[in-house]
């Protein structure tokens, strides 16, 4: 979601006659568009910031700063800290850094309001204390008043600059994409922030309520960026399939001719449509992946997560998958050691991982988040090495489970997107992932290396595996 929010301030500020570069030694101003999803992100900001100079600007936006808005102390609903479309509605907002002062005074919610700096205390003071060249903090959210705020800071702006009229309309024209090597996949919000206050998850104190962006969007966006070239598209949402009109959104993106590859994510387990296991049964460009964050198999901890599913509507999701005619990859999450995690619960977890054959899952160690229903209800109980223990077994299962699904890929055709061209002392290794989103290497000798680019989509023969990768040859 970042790479997208990135390429949306990106636009904005070309748009205001700022020039862009990746290159953070080259530039006058440095965004941090951060994240505190997990603890070690925010810590990762922290550091990165000691590498700047003292001469270059630095700015900080999205939710490792959202949680701290002071706002939230004279709202009726601390939900309402992150929801700022009603604001951004405003067209003549008033900027205002908050002082202590002000804090203390400033009794009523006012709608035009957008808060920078002061109004993070106290993280702006502290990080302003240590590195007085931060310049700005503000919400994501108010990325398309960036003009205003640039007059604020007492940058230059043409006059002929407008503003968006809200966050969901700005329209990055650059590609929205990663860390990819190549520009064949673009990244597309469909919907932001999320409602369903999972117990341990700080997304919706940080980020805010959700909001759906509307199809036709959604769709224009599709086209310009395939027009430059874009190949895979990847919807972006914190529930991605519940936005009302995902499955609508998917079969109009699957009749462009030039989509070779569809993805999504996050998904939920409960918005799983039986549309949508057809669609990835029928549509060959939609990838054969499955993603169903379930965290847990024990109905007990599942309840006190709030998810607002049970063990047995998660198995019958997976019956379902499993039973499509189609082979499809299937990966999760889980949670271990959240607290009031028994051994029988874990259990209950391992026998999930067991019957549901996962390529791969994505294993958290439980920590509670500071403001989140969990941090402040459940103590927090499971000795750090059983947390560690439990991570190990889940590994091992995995591991195990992994080495399985790959073996019965050896001799299957299939197309891999090189993301990298490495030179080893044979030649070259091409990397990336195939449309079941499993890591490939393909040696090449130095000779045929010559017609292949990071970006290409190139058709393999799977020729051998071990855990959790797999060799090809080009076919
Ligand atoms: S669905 Fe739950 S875990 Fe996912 S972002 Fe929303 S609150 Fe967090």
């Amino acid at each position: 979601m970042n790479y997208a929010d990135s390429a949306r301030i990106r636009a904005v500020l070309e748009h205001c006659w700022r020039t862009w570069t990746e290159n953070a030694i080259d530039a006058d101003i440095v965004i941090f568009d951060t994240c505190s999803v997990r603890q070690k992100a925010e810590d990762k900001i922290t550091g990165k910031l000691k590498t700047i100079a003292s001469h270059q600007k630095v700015w900080i936006t999205w939710c490792m700063i959202q949680h701290t808005l002071r706002i939230r102390k004279f709202t009726s609903s601390p939900f309402v800290q992150g929801n700022f479309l009603e604001i951004a509605q405003q067209q003549t907002p008033l900027i205002i850094g908050y002082t202590n002062e002000e804090i203390k005074t400033y009794r009523l919610w006012s709608s035009s309001i957008i808060p920078i700096n002061h109004a993070f205390n106290p993280l702006f003071h502290r990080l302003h204390n240590q590195r007085p060249n931060i310049e700005l903090m503000r919400r994501i959210d108010d990325t398309w008043h960036l003009p205003s705020i640039l007059q604020r800071l007492w940058y230059h702006i043409p006059p002929s600059v407008h503003t968006f009229n809200e966050y969901e309309n700005i329209f990055p024209t650059q590609i929205p994409t990663s860390m990819n090597s190549h520009i064949k996949t673009a990244y597309i919000p469909i919907s932001t922030w999320c409602n369903q206050f999972c117990a341990y998850c700080i997304v919706p104190y940080a980020r805010g309520l959700e909001r759906y962006f509307p199809k036709d969007h959604i769709l224009q966006e599709v086209r310009h960026h395939l027009d430059q070239g874009v190949q895979e598209i990847l919807l972006l949402g914190q529930i991605v399939n519940k936005h009302p009109e995902f499955i609508h959104i998917i079969q109009d993106i699957l009749t462009f001719p030039q989509v070779k590859r569809l993805r999504y994510t996050s998904p939920y387990p409960t918005y799983y449509h039986q549309k949508l296991f057809e669609l990835h049964e029928q549509a060959p460009q939609l990838c054969p992946h499955i993603h169903i964050p379930l965290q847990s198999w024990s109905d007990m901890i599942l309840k006190k997560m709030f998810r607002g599913y049970t063990l047995d509507q998660t198995k019958q999701r997976i019956n379902t998958i499993k039973n499509l005619k189609r082979p499809i990859s299937i990966t999760t999450d889980i949670i271990v050691g959240f607290p009031g995690e028994t051994d029988q619960d874990f259990e209950a977890t391992c026998e999930l991982v067991r019957y549901a054959e996962f390529d791969m899952i994505y294993i958290g160690k439980y920590s509670p988040r500071p403001g989140t229903y969990a941090a402040k209800h459940y103590p927090d109980d499971i000795p750090s090495s059983i947390k560690h223990q439990r991570r190990n077994i889940l590994n091992d299962l995995l591991t195990q489970q992994s080495q399985k699904n790959n073996i019965k890929e050896i001799g299957k055709t299939r197309t891999a997107l090189i993301n990298t061209i490495r030179k080893n002392e044979k030649g070259y290794l091409l990397e990336w992932y195939t449309e079941h989103m499993k890591h490939v290497q393909i040696p090449l000798t130095w000779d045929n290396i010559s017609n292949i680019h990071p970006g290409d989509f190139l058709p393999i023969r799977i020729t051998d595996s071990a855990p959790f990768i797999l060799y090809g040859e080009i076919i």
